[in-house]
């Protein structure tokens, strides 16, 4: 079995750290089947995509998967070529970060999350006066969670897989 973990080793690209492009960011677990884990193809995600990854994690069983907890980072176009290359390649592509929801059971559309919200992510519509939550404007500042007297946001992991 190889193990190794690592904490800050950031790969840039000379083209990326020259354009000062990193505009998109995601910590993502990567499942490589047993037939590509000895492949290079992160090598291929700063080569081809001009990505910049950090490892955070990786795994690999002989005879068995490889997993891998990357931060992939780029323009936001780069990033999805770079994730479609992966799934090509045969990789499972999960996002392992955290999303914020909201249960509409608990929420009485008071509007106090909208004074702290910083990206509109939650707006009072109007005239209905109900307060609309947008999640993909959302940034997990969780800014919200503690604003709302009634707990009605919460963050949880994000289980996106891409692609699939
Ligand atoms: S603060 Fe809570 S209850 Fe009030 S609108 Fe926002 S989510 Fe709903
Ligand atoms: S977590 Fe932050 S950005 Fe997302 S809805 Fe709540 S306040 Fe807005």
């Amino acid at each position: 079995m190889v193990y190794w973990k690592s904490n800050l080793p950031i790969f840039l690209t000379k083209r990326n750290a020259a354009k000062g492009s990193l505009v998109y960011s995601k910590i993502l677990i990567l499942r490589f089947p047993q037939v590509e884990a000895k492949k290079p193809i992160v090598y291929h995600l700063v080569k081809d995509f001009d990505l910049v990854f950090n490892i955070l994690n990786a795994r690999i069983l002989p005879r068995r998967e490889g997993m891998m907890v990357m931060e992939l980072s780029g323009t936001k176009n780069r990033f999805k070529d770079g994730v479609r290359f992966l799934k090509d390649q045969g990789v499972r592509v999960q996002n392992a970060s955290q999303e914020v929801n909201r249960n509409d059971d608990k929420c009485t559309h008071c509007g106090a999350c909208t004074a702290v919200c910083p990206t509109g992510a939650l707006e009072i519509r109007r005239p209905e006066m109900s307060v609309a939550f947008e999640q993909e404007k959302c940034s997990v500042c969780e800014l919200c969670v503690t604003a709302c007297p009634v707990r009605a946001m919460d963050v949880t992991p994000s289980n996106q897989v891409f692609f699939e």
